[in-house]
């Protein structure tokens, strides 16, 4: 038998969190499936500046610990350490299996999220935890007063990238363009920051070390001439690909994955509900993500309260 519940929602980051408390609010039955522990990205990320009402900054993991705290606080069951591998829906209900159990609900929020994208190339997966990291906040303190690269123009990257120049030796920033993508007062401070040194036009083509990661091989875009940059740390930063295989046809997506939505979050499939940085959207932050998380939750609450 499958545990029963009016609302399921999958994934636990700030879309998924946000929901959660919407819902309780409104007296629905909710459960939150979560593979890892509550929070999702931002757990990992230093230093959030741009979420408002924080003037001075917090650090990802304090907030996420407020909005788990929040959604407790409600109610809101949270199963931690549970990961969603398929969805289906029949006869009005939708069936959910996790690893170890499944569950039945009236109407699902997927929240799922992305991870990050690899470079595909040779190197990348061998020295993956010997050198390769897609994570500054948890890995940087392995590479004190050493030499790493940051790969990436984007906010992802030089966020990173400066938090790592609080403590390695020196930051290459790998860029297969002339100019940043991240935002202007990142940029700054970048280009600020004696530690940062830019490589442009450059796309990293090898991985290399004895065991360890000891160089990048870099291309330069324009003239396709190669070169070695010494380093013992990559940090990649080239793009997030969305958690919704899982989905099966149950939901329509764009050909990197993202779900298309309509503009109630609602897919092709009555009753589920896609938030946050898995569907496709063109800004994915905490503050946008929070805002899909209320937006799928009232709009689900409807679909329920029809249902009932
Ligand atoms: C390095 C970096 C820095 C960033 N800095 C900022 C910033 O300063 N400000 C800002 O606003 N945004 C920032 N962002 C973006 C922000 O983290 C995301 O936009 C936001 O977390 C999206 O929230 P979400 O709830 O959609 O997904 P996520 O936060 O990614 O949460 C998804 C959750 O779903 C879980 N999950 C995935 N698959 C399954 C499954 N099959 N079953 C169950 N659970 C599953 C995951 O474990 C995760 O907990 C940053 C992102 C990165 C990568």
């Amino acid at each position: 038998m499958s545990e029963f519940h009016e609302a399921i929602i999958i994934g636990g980051g700030p879309a998924g969190l946000t929901a959660g408390i919407y819902l309780m609010r409104a007296g629905i039955d909710t459960l939150l499936l979560e593979k890892m522990v509550s929070g999702g990205t931002p757990v990992n990320t230093e230093h959030i500046e741009n979420y408002p009402g924080f003037p001075e900054g917090i650090s990802g993991r304090e907030l996420m610990n407020r909005f788990t705290a929040h959604a407790k606080g409600l109610g809101l069951a949270i199963k931690e350490f549970s990961e969603v591998e398929g969805v289906s829906f029949e006869e009005g209900r939708f069936l959910i299996k996790t690893t170890e159990s499944s569950f039945e609900s009236i109407g699902v929020i997927v929240t799922t999220g992305t991870e990050p994208a690899k470079m595909n190339i040779p190197g990348e997966s061998e020295f993956l935890g010997m050198g390769i990291s897609y994570c500054a906040t948890c890995d940087g303190s392995f590479f004190k007063n050493l030499d790493v690269a940051v790969i990436g123009g984007g906010d992802a990257a030089i966020e990173e990238g400066l938090s790592l120049a609080n403590i390695v030796r020196k930051v290459y920033v790998v860029h297969r363009r002339d100019a940043l993508r991240a935002q202007k007062i990142l940029q700054d401070r970048a280009f600020r920051n004696s530690k940062m040194e830019f490589l442009w036009n450059k796309k990293p083509v090898e991985i290399g070390g004895k065991g360890q990661v000891e160089y990048i091989l870099v291309e330069d875009t324009k003239t396709g001439e190669h070169s070695k940059v010494e380093v013992s740390g990559v940090f990649v930063y080239v793009g997030s690909r969305p958690n919704t295989s899982f989905l099966g046809c149950f939901a329509d997506r764009d050909d990197a994955g993202f779900v298309l939505t309509d503009e109630n979050l609602g897919t092709k499939t009555e009753g589920l509900f896609i938030a946050g940085d898995a569907r496709k959207k063109t800004l994915r932050q905490i503050s946008t993500a929070v805002g899909d998380g209320a937006l799928a939750a009232v709009n689900l609450e409807r679909y329920i309260l029809e249902k009932r």
